[in-house]
């Protein structure tokens, strides 16, 4: 198995999450034409199609079962939320720590996602666990991980959720593309319009697919949003670049570095998209990425990577180096050399990371290196800007929506119904005020 495919193993899709695809081989009840799935009798939280998948699940599922049966027999965690989303919320992160002890250790990121998206009734915000001898909770017909515990509130919620829908249903065909075991990369095709010079970019995503012979793609379907969240990489780097290069030296540099700093799966996984900046770019020969960041595999110092026919036949090249510890440590070893731009995707340094972070501005800004910084959301983007202002950087463009931000749905972890977008704003900023 390829690293990739464990990785994808580890992950749950919200359709398993919401127990509406098996737990293991990813199939819904339609798909294997059965008319319900197994439910786990211990925690009734994963469901399977068959004992075979659960018995080839079990090793992966089988601590935080026992740690939900441990949860589901301590009556006072089950408290009503009093249809409170907030109440919600608030027992949600209380049974978190009750999981954490059972465990005795921190919650994955697959153990935490499928606690906080466990299916509840999208009005009384009840669980299977919370109703237990009453009927399990109705799945919308449609997107299949909404749900009500009863018609009464699906008579409820059935108007806020009909334009919400779509958007699941998006998201859901998203996942669908991303975990399906497919070797070829998505989006490298090797046909694009040579009368089109660049730079400036097109001005949005319908110009881009345009200039790459892929007008199909214009309609934003899952396809298009899976594409989008990995080229969303590169082009957002490219867009940087415009920012901080005139178009000539853009238009004739031959050798670029590129910094990312804080990579990790995403990054990763998106790696073979960054071929776009050497079709964006006319005279480039060589790409170096380098990676920075904690959750990288080991280190290296840079393989070269395959790159399209046209680009292996004109000589160029592409090379690719994890470093997998802090930027400011990278930053002080023998192997430094300085980027054209750095760039930090989704970085969150308002958050519990700030201190950690301080070290890795402080060296951009004492080196004066062109960044630019994504996030979420415009709270995140807003409180970023504020906490680099307060380190003494010059924010050159400050928490404004990203032209080539990600058009797939992921579905926040907290909160009900609230969805967000990958690089969905965009911080650019260059040394010190
Ligand atoms: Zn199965
Ligand atoms: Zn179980
Ligand atoms: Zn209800
Ligand atoms: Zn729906
Ligand atoms: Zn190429």
């Amino acid at each position: 198995m390829t690293s990739k495919e464990e990785e994808l193993k580890k992950r749950k899709t919200y359709l398993q999450i919401a127990g509406t695809a098996c737990s293991n081989c990813r199939k819904t009840g339609a798909e294997v034409g059965i008319k319900a799935l197994l439910r786990c009798t211990r925690c009734r939280m994963s469901c399977y199609c068959s004992r075979e998948c659960q018995k080839a699940d079990f090793s992966f599922h089988k601590h935080l079962c026992a740690a939900v049966k441990e949860l589901s027999e301590f009556e006072e965690a089950w408290y009503s939320c009093n249809e409170q989303e907030s109440e919600w919320n608030k027992r949600n992160i209380y049974h978190m720590q009750l999981l954490t002890e059972a465990l005795d250790r921190e919650l994955n990121n697959y153990e935490r996602n499928a606690w906080l998206h466990q299916p509840k009734c999208h009005v009384c915000f009840r669980t299977t666990r919370d109703l237990q001898n009453q009927s399990p909770l109705i799945p919308c017909p449609e997107c299949k991980v909404t749900f009500c515990c009863s018609s009464e509130h699906w008579e409820k919620h059935r108007e806020k959720h009909q334009s919400l829908c779509k958007i699941y249903q998006l998201m859901i065909n998203c996942e669908r593309i991303r975990y399906q075991d497919t070797s070829e990369t998505l989006w490298a095709p090797e046909e694009w319009d040579a009368n089109a010079i660049y730079p400036p970019l097109p001005k949005d995503w319908n110009g881009y697919f345009k200039w790459r012979k892929n007008s199909q793609f214009i309609h934003l379907d899952a396809l298009c949003g899976v594409i989008t969240n990995n080229l969303s990489l590169p082009l957002t780097i490219l867009s940087a670049l415009e920012r901080f290069y005139v178009r000539s030296k853009l238009r004739s540099l031959e050798d670029l570095t590129i910094h990312i700093i804080g990579a990790s799966q995403y990054e990763i996984f998106a790696l073979m998209t960054f071929e776009e900046i050497m079709h964006v770019l006319p005279k480039i020969k060589t790409v170096r990425i380098i990676m920075v960041g904690f959750e990288l595999p080991g280190q290296n110092h840079g393989i070269d990577l395959q790159c399209c026919s046209r680009c292996t036949n004109s000589g160029r090249k592409r090379i690719c180096a994890f470093y997998p510890m802090a930027y400011h440590e990278y930053g002080s070893s023998s192997d430094y050399t300085a980027p054209h731009v750095s760039a930090g995707f989704n970085t969150g340094l308002y958050e519990d990371d700030t201190e950690l972070w301080k070290p890795t501005i402080e060296f951009l800004l004492d080196k004066e290196t062109p960044c630019v910084f994504t996030s979420y959301s415009k709270e995140e983007a807003t409180q970023d800007v504020k906490i680099l202002k307060s380190w003494g950087a010059k924010v050159i463009v400050g928490a404004k929506e990203n032209k080539w931000k990600s058009t797939m749905p992921l579905v926040e972890p907290q909160g009900t119904d609230k969805f967000y977008y990958n690089n969905f704003y965009r911080t650019l900023l260059q040394g010190r005020v």
